[in-house]
């Protein structure tokens, strides 16, 4: 299996968020390993730090709360200083906010939830667009969920808070087309990253038979869709949704065949 191409994003200043561990940091590698200047975005310090050393003079950490609009903007004059602009962010941090049934979350619980996985997404794109279309334009990926393209049950905050940045990515990328600037949103499905490791799915193959392909996905494998997506190699691809889920979200895996005699007769 082949790795993004070397140099796909050759000269590029892309911002990943929540690029401290898990699918982030996978992205912020993956880009690097495109020939990306990244900018990576976090909470987490210390592991933010530790990824970016790991990049040597490829990355540099800012410690940076997708909630906050003065964040942002610091982001956003750090890489219009020191890098001239962006061409691409990775709108990636977030929160799973637990499972809960609906009436079990609380509001406090689910605006929390909203305000992370999607306000975040907003101020991100708000932020950050007039940067990118000043340097003449760039790509977008918002990293929305497989809970953003089904009803998966217990997930009332995140799933409705990815199914907004799913929406939310049309709107910018009809809005934004005329500027050059493209965004696409990444539907990843199970992966092992800290966020999902309590759920204690086993890896390989069987191990996650919802999923046709039957079993968990890895970061790589949404961070080379994430590279794709930033990369010209999807240079007409605007407003899509990309499931990089194992086929999870595209039906359910018959368990029980259907039998002969309950055809239709007409069949
Ligand atoms: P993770 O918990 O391993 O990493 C998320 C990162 O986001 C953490 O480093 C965290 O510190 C950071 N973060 C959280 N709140 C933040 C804030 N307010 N400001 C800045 N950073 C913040 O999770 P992950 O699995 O790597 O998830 C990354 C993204 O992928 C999330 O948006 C998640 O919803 C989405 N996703 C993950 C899966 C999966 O199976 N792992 C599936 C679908 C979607």
């Amino acid at each position: 299996m082949t790795g993004p191409s070397a140099d796909g994003l050759r000269d590029r200043t892309v911002i990943v968020t929540g690029g401290a561990r898990g699918l982030g940091a996978a992205a912020a590698r993956a880009a690097a390993a495109a020939g990306a200047r990244v900018l990576l975005t976090d909470l987490r310090e210390k592991e933010g730090r530790a990824v970016a050393r790991e990049l040597g003079g490829r990355a540099r950490f800012v410690r940076h709360d997708v909630t906050s609009e003065d964040d942002w903007r610091a982001v956003a004059d750090l890489a219009s200083r020191t890098y001239g602009g962006v061409d691409g962010l990775v709108n990636n941090a977030g929160i799973s906010g637990g499972s809960h049934a609906l009436e079990e979350q609380t509001a406090e619980a689910f605006r929390r939830v909203v305000d992370i996985d999607l306000t975040g997404v907003f101020l991100g794109l708000r932020t950050v667009i007039p940067v990118m279309r000043a340097h003449g334009g760039g790509s977008v990926v918002n990293v929305s969920s497989a809970a953003g393209l089904m009803g998966l049950a217990r997930t009332a905050g995140y799933g409705a808070a990815k199914w907004g940045v799913r929406g939310l990515t049309k709107i910018a990328a009809v809005e934004l087309a005329a500027d050059r600037i493209r965004v696409n949103s990444v539907h990843p499905g199970m992966i092992h990253t800290p966020m999902t490791a309590h759920l204690g799915i086993p890896d390989g193959e069987g191990g996650y038979p919802a999923a046709p392909l039957g079993r968990v996905g890895t970061p790589e494998e949404i961070a080379r869709a994430v590279v794709f997506l930033l990369s010209d190699a999807s240079s007409y691809v605007t407003g899509a949704e990309l499931a990089v889920d194992g086929g999870w979200t595209t039906g359910p895996v018959l368990t029980t065949p259907f039998k002969e005699d309950r055809r239709c007769p007409s069949t």
